[in-house]
């Protein structure tokens, strides 16, 4: 069984949004097993969309539609419908008393435009729209392969629940079922982690490990199909269990677990605590973990200073003894911890940015732990995009809590 989907509003073909609907809904039909065949995106033009429509129904046996289904005259799904069908649009009493429930529940006096929202093409089905106006439209093509058209509101948060919960349950599954899961590592670069997978990696080998990298974490994907959602999952966690075999200590996380969820998970379970000292990455560290809004007790606070200079007047304001002449980033850190008074303190080193507009220097940077009886410091070289400067020393330094 093949699909076709139409992304339907000038807003996409001009190029002002991009059309993230198609990519959604195909990724959803996949792991059902239904093949998507095209992806057409297409102007408000009445026309066309008939014609384009009309030859979708007659190659596939699913064609889902999106956008244009909202009260105003650019939104031409509606009409489209009902011309490659051949019929007329009529009232849906139901579906115009959902429509004036809506309003009235707001306190607003319906539009007369919005009327048109309750208008379906003879013959088709409402779909339930549980979070906005615009209903979705079911019609079956009356000539082969009889094609189910399915058109839902463009919104992506109406479209997706629509889809998810009144659309996919009624679609036939098919054949060989996709199914992906993902494997989240850190602290080796992606050519290394590929040597040390060995195999794993080799193309053509079901599942399909494929690697990518975003701030410098490494994510493994897999893929694999099969006849039961259970026969994909045994070959996904046979391959995790191997994942995890050659890379040890390096896998930190699944799906979409970013370093700080790991580590903030982890130390609210041990009751304990950290702060940040930040010189070079002004923030980022911090930022990182308070985006994690599950439940960052863990995390007291952090000090941001430009440089080390700042940061030694910056402490004695807050009541730090004196320092030594030159004090290390080790030193600065202890002092920070005890100001913060937490079970640990990140430290990070500020870094030449002069070197970063010259093109064969690269600066290195310092990342410190500090605990009771425990001091670690790592230095590094930063190569590669200075755009991914911070993340990668936020991220380096989290994995140091981790391990
Ligand atoms: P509405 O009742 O909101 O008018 P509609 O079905 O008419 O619903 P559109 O007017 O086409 O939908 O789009 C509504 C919103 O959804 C717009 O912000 C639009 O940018 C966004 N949108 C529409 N189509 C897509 C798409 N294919 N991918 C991502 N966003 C989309
Ligand atoms: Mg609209």
């Amino acid at each position: 069984m093949h699909a076709e989907i139409i992304a339907i509003g000038s807003e996409l073909t001009s190029g002002a949004k991009l059309d993230t609907n198609s990519q959604w809904l195909s990724q959803r039909l996949a792991e059902h097993g239904l093949v998507v065949r095209a992806h057409h995106t297409v102007a408000d033009d009445i026309e066309e969309l008939v014609r384009l429509l009309r030859s979708a129904a007659e190659r596939s046996s699913l064609v889902l539609i999106t956008g244009g289904l909202g009260p105003t005259l650019d939104d031409l799904t509606r009409q489209m419908m009902a011309d490659m069908a051949g019929v007329d649009l009529e009232i849906n009493e139901a579906a115009l008393a959902h429509l004036q429930h809506l309003f009235s529940r707001r306190n607003i006096t319906m539009p007369e435009r919005n009327k048109v929202q309750a208008l379906f093409p003879v013959g088709s089905k409402v779909v339930h729209n549980p979070i906005g106006t615009a209903p979705g439209i079911w019609m079956k093509a009356d000539f082969p392969p009889h094609a189910d058209i399915v058109a839902l509101p463009g919104v992506p948060a109406e479209m997706k629940r629509m889809f998810v919960e009144e659309v996919l349950p009624h679609l036939p599954q098919g054949k060989r079922l996709i199914r992906h899961a993902r494997v989240n590592c850190f602290g080796r670069g992606e050519s290394t982690m590929e040597e040390l997978l060995g195999e794993l990696t080799a193309r053509g080998r079901d599942p399909e490990v494929g690697i990518t990298v975003h701030e410098a974490t490494i994510t493994l994907r897999i893929n694999t199909s099969g006849e039961t959602p259970e026969e994909c999952e045994i070959k996904i966690q046979q391959t995790k269990e191997l994942i995890t075999t050659q890379l040890g200590y390096l896998v930190f996380g699944e799906e979409d677990q970013e370093l700080e969820h790991i580590v903030v998970d982890l130390l609210n379970e041990r009751h304990q605590t950290f702060a940040t000292l930040e010189l070079g990455t002004g923030g980022a560290l911090a930022n990182r973990i308070h985006d994690y809004m599950e439940s960052p007790r863990c995390f007291a606070g952090g000090l941001i200073y430009p440089d080390m200079q700042r940061a030694l007047t910056g402490l004695n304001n807050l009541g730090t003894e004196s320092f030594s002449e030159n004090p290390s980033l080790i030193e600065v850190a202890k002092a920070a911890r005890d100001l913060m008074e937490t079970d640990y303190l990140l430290a990070v080193s500020d870094w030449d940015r002069d070197m970063i507009e010259s093109d064969d220097m690269v600066p290195d940077v310092s990342i410190v732990l500090i605990a009771d009886g425990k001091e670690v410091e790592k230095n590094f070289t930063l190569g590669g995009d200075p755009g991914i400067y911070k993340g990668r020393v936020s991220k380096a330094i989290l994995n140091q809590l981790r391990l």
